[in-house]
């Protein structure tokens, strides 16, 4: 864990510069607005170690899989978020010195992520290799209004001497992933055209046929005056600039304001993206820079008005719970049901910007509660979409009559997970896909969803593990074989608990929920066994008996779960042992070591118990706990958040604490050293989870809202908003108790610490503290 970055409740600040952490740094200063975003790479031109990126949501190539032995069933490809054209690029020369960070002393340099308004900020000054001395400053943003646009401030002053600088605005499409599987380039190139003072450059993607415009304005001003802007045009393959030469005094402003659009043909007709790139930036640049900015800040205080937590009394759990929910919403507003959240959204390649289980899983709660209804339900019909295509899956795999497998890791319903062990094995995907199902209903009752969605997903679903459950002549009992479970850390076991879990538990919720949508409207009952070729008696008997008849690894001696059969054969060594220069294990032992060691890289029977905690009594819960934490690495950054949640229900404040504080500075502390690839978005919906159900105790049972708060002892007080079926509060906890704000108009009953409480219209109620802490 490093502290590099300042702490402050509303910034990400970095004094001076080490160009050791700089890809870190990138990752952290990620910009986005939902529709595209970038890493934060310098504008003017960087030699030193950098991770070039800019991407466009939904835009993405099948690169070709390369495994090192193919195996039947295997993806023939891998979706890749593409590096999209460079949209930041000024280069800039001093007499005939190029302005590089990585060859000019850095006599200064601050960057800053104001997550309050929305916009990065880079303040500079450099000494070139002949002591030429220059401030700059650069402001730059995403829209959050205009979201397929961008504009960056980017002003210069000579400091002791005068003479010749250019600048050269350019778009340069000539860029390359990273992660290209065969050092490929992703995108053709459509057209182009550069003018005096604005260009662009529309590019195609190979195989996929996505185009995108990436188009630029500027203007410039010397000392605040507008300069007639005279510029030598530039062309390359798939690169335009326009090269403007100025003549600069001594501590004369030189401030270039770029304006870029990045238009898609997802969204408009690929003949048309050129024209309407130039009429979008006409639209921005006649607002200008400032009112943009203006317009920017009011969208993010609305954003803020409905998201933000407030944690009083320690600056460091604010910056943390404030940079996650700033990212979160930079990755995802919920407006296109196409659209999903890759694990690293809009902040590097890894993961290639797909859809992972963290979605339904860990994101969902997020925008349940803090987004209208609305965005939950898209991040669900985005799997509706891709019910034909998970069936086409399983059917791949050699399953049958309708049975879905949906993809580890998906772009457009299709799989792309190239390792077996995962693609193959790692099927309790399908569990939480179910379970998100279960969990939008339950927070929203809305289950006209079930009806008229979710229903056929379940059924699917629950054929799929009515075939991978097998049966045990030996046990007499049914058995799910050769499974990876959440922790990857261990492959192709026998009876993971968790998947089991998940399995069994998704059967008997179909079978409650046909009987919900019979009732609700037997019509459409009908017309979907019909579309399906649903035997409802034969097939829900099968779930039936499987219910009944599963067996659950266990061991009854310790009194607990076992995460799969065998699993206490392994020596029983704990994390507390491993001395630090061994982690994270990951980066320092051989696979082949990781996969024999008793060691857990994440939740895993602990996320069973965490989502069906309502079905285990507190000193089970306890038992696996105090078993299961001790043995985890949480190497994947999924992991704390789970375990700060239970800690918290068994009471242990102080521990759920620190997992607290680990998730949500996972990335700005770089505690797991894999910042620099990117940020961990999806786990940021975790820590979201980590307050509201840790220290808030929120849950929802039986249509009730209910809440169990507990303080740190580091906090003054916590506050934070819910919308829960039409209504908004507000709560707060302090030492003294919780103060629950109702801010609409109608009245709801709650649950406080067991209780029922009614809050009336806008009204609020003060609960003082009590000693409950079983969630
Ligand atoms: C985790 C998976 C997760 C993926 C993407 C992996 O390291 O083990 O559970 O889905 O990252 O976040």
């Amino acid at each position: 864990m490093k502290q590099y970055f300042k702490v402050d409740e509303w910034k990400i600040i970095e004094e001076g510069f080490d160009p050791h952490y700089n890809k870190v740094a990138e990752s952290v200063f990620s910009l986005g607005n939902g529709r595209m975003g970038q890493r934060a790479n310098f504008e003017e031109a960087y030699s030193g170690e950098t991770l070039q990126g800019n991407y466009v949501a939904g835009v993405y190539y099948p690169d070709k899989t390369r495994v090192g032995w193919w195996k039947n069933g295997y993806p023939e490809y891998f979706a890749k978020v593409l590096n999209a054209a460079n949209w930041i690029g000024i280069d800039v020369w001093i007499g005939d010195e190029q302005l590089d960070l990585a060859k000019c002393e850095v006599l200064s340099f601050r960057r800053e992520l104001n997550m309050q308004e929305g916009y990065l900020k880079r303040n500079f000054t450099a000494k070139t290799a002949s002591g030429k001395e220059v401030k700059v400053e650069s402001f730059r943003f995403c829209s959050m209004v205009d979201d397929e646009c961008g504009a960056i401030k980017y002003t210069l002053i000579p400091l002791n001497f005068e003479g010749e600088i250019t600048l050269t605005p350019f778009i340069d499409g000539d860029i390359v992933n990273k992660d290209s599987n065969y050092d490929e380039k992703f995108w053709d190139e459509v057209n182009k055209a550069i003018d005096t003072d604005k260009g662009y450059v529309q590019l195609r993607t190979k195989k996929t046929g996505f185009e995108v415009a990436t188009a630029m304005k500027f203007s410039i001003e010397q000392d605040g005056k507008p300069v007639s802007v005279q510029s030598n045009p530039i062309q390359k393959e798939k690169y335009i600039a326009a090269e403007v030469k100025l003549q600069a005094k001594q501590g004369q402003c030189i401030t270039l304001t770029k304006y870029a659009a990045n238009l898609s043909s997802q969204n408009h007709p690929a003949a048309e993206l050129a024209s309407l790139s130039a009429d979008v930036l006409t639209v921005i640049a006649s607002k200008g820079f400032d009112t943009l900015l203006a317009e920017q800040a009011a969208a993010w205080a609305e954003k803020w008005k409905h998201n933000d937590i407030i944690i009083e009394g320690d600056a460091a759990a604010q910056q943390g719970i404030r940079f996650n929910i700033f990212q979160l919403n930079q990755t995802y507003t919920g407006e296109d049901d196409r659209l999903n959240i890759g694990p690293k959204g809009f902040t590097g390649e890894k993961y290639g910007g797909s859809t992972y289980w963290d979605t339904e899983a860990y994101c969902v709660p997020f925008y349940l509660a803090t987004a209208d209804q609305k965005v939950a339900r898209n991040l669900l019909l985005y799997r509706y979409k891709q019910l034909s295509k998970a069936i086409d899956n399983a059917k791949l795999l050699g399953f049958k009559d309708g049975a879905a497998l949906y993809p580890m890791v998906t772009m457009d319903g299709t799989e792309c997970h190239n390792e077996w062990e995962i693609t193959f094995e790692e099927i309790h995907r399908n569990g939480a896909i179910a379970f998100a199902i279960f969990n939008y209903v339950r927070y929203t009752g809305d289950e006209t969803y079930l009806t008229d969605y979710g229903l056929e997903v379940l059924i699917a679903i629950s054929r799929f593990w009515a075939q991978r459950i097998t049966w045990s002549a030996e046990r007499q009992q049914y058995v799910m074989l050769g499974v990876t479970g959440p922790n990857e850390y261990e492959n192709n076991v026998n009876n993971n608990w968790y998947t089991s879990t998940i399995a069994v538990w998704c059967l008997k919720y179909t079978i409650e929920a046909i009987g919900k949508v019979k009732q609700a409207n037997q019509t459409k009952y009908n017309d979907l066994v019909n579309k399906i070729s649903f035997r409802e008696e034969q097939e829900c008997e099968k779930f039936a008996d499987i219910i009944g008849k599963m067996y659950f690894a266990h061991d009854d001696k310790l009194g607990i779960f076992l995460q799969q059969d065998g699993y206490l054969d392994k020596e029983q060594i704990l994390v507390k042992d491993l001395p630090a220069t061994e982690r994270p294990l990951v980066q320092k032992w051989s696979w082949d070591r990781i996969l024999r060691s008793v060691f857990i890289k994440q939740a895993d029977v602990l996320q069973g118990l965490y989502f069906f905690e309502d079905n285990y009594d507190i000193d089970t819960i306890r038992r696996n706990y105090d078993f299961y934490e001790p043995r985890t690495v949480h190497e994947s950054s999924l992991s704390p958040c789970v375990h700060a949640i239970l800690a918290a229900k068994l009471g242990d404040v102080e521990r759920a604490y620190q997992f607290y504080l680990r998730t949500s500075r996972l990335d700005i502390d770089d505690y797991n050293n894999d910042t620099d690839d990117g940020c961990h978005i999806t786990s940021m919906a975790g820590t979201w989870m980590a307050v509201v159900e840790s220290f808030g105790g929120m849950r929802v049972k039986d249509g009730v809202l209910s809440f169990n708060p507990l303080l740190p002892a580091e906090w003054r007080a916590l506050s934070f908003q819910i919308g829960f079926r039409g209504t908004l509060l507000n709560i707060r906890i302090n030492k003294e108790g919780v103060t629950i704000k109702n801010l609409s108009d109608t009245e709801i009953t709650i649950k406080i610490y067991g209780t029922d409480t009614l809050i009336k219209s806008n009204s609020e109620k003060l609960m003082p503290v009590q000693a409950s802490t079983l969630g």
